[in-house]
């Protein structure tokens, strides 16, 4: 996958984005992450990128030119069938949700580019004609769109096939299936007087899957019921939230 990432601030990208899984996919290219400054779009001496809002009112707004310039020589440069359908990103505070699903339905795009905003956000001209997606990662404000660009692209990224180490690794994480993931236990078997579940050093698979099961969906019931409104549940998950419903589990 390929990702253009278009910022006033390049320089905050390196240190996040060159370590650990997302070093390693891309040192086996399985992920490419291109970052270009806005400002190197931008004309005139001074290469403005910012302007006061048209109105008044403070702070500034990001100008329409430089962005426009940088999107189309992006799309320009690259004669790939796959420019078309190219996913033009806005982050904002404003956009869809960003969740593991949305992770999922982008990391079936070959490229994918997002466009961080900064100050009081873009001209509205460049939502309007030039995005094809606005994504907003909370109900919260940030400075700018680059660490919503990190996040969006660490989660994405570790969905490409082969950047996490087994393939399958990702399939059981909180959100993929619709619950949230039932707990994680690793050596000592006992620490200071906790131990860890039978089950689990019992050496039986089914046994082990069936209890993997029962947890995700005890957490989903405790912590965020919501999500079994939408969960694909069997018929035995059902029998097992009506118990803990009950209170007989
Ligand atoms: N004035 C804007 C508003 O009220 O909608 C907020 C601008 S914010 C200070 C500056 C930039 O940060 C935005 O243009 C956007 O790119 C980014 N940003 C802030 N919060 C975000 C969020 N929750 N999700 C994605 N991007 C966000």
């Amino acid at each position: 996958m390929h990702i253009d990432i278009l910022t006033l601030f390049p320089e905050m990208f390196p240190g996040y984005l060159n370590e650990s899984i997302l070093k390693r996919a891309q040192a086996a290219g399985l992920l490419q992450i291109e970052l270009h400054n806005i400002r190197d779009y931008a004309s005139g001496k001074h290469r403005v990128t910012d302007e006061p809002p048209y109105g008044g009112g403070g702070g500034m707004v990001l100008k329409p030119g430089p962005i426009f310039s940088a999107v189309e020589s992006l799309i320009s440069n690259r004669q790939s069938p796959t420019v078309a359908r190219l996913p033009i990103i806005l982050l904002t505070p404003q956009g869809r949700p960003f969740t593991q699903k949305v992770a999922q339905e982008l990391a079936q795009h070959e490229r994918l580019l997002l466009l961080c905003g900064r100050y009081e956000g873009v001209d509205e001209r460049v939502r309007q004609h030039l995005v094809t997606d606005e994504i907003s990662i909370g109900d919260f404000v940030l400075t700018g769109g680059e660490l919503a660009a990190m996040v969006i692209v660490d989660a994405v990224a570790r969905l490409i096939p082969g950047v996490l180490g087994a393939e399958d690794a990702a399939e059981d994480d909180s959100h993929a299936t619709g619950l949230l993931e039932g707990p994680h236990y690793t050596r000592p078997e006992t620490f200071r007087s906790w131990s860890v579940p039978e089950v689990l050093r019992s050496g039986h698979a089914a046994n082990i899957a069936r209890w993997r099961r029962e947890q995700a969906l005890r957490r989903t019931w405790q912590r965020r019921p919501d999500l079994l409104l939408t969960a694909e549940l069997s018929d035995e998950d059902r029998w097992f939230l009506g118990k803990l419903a009950a209170g007989e589990r």
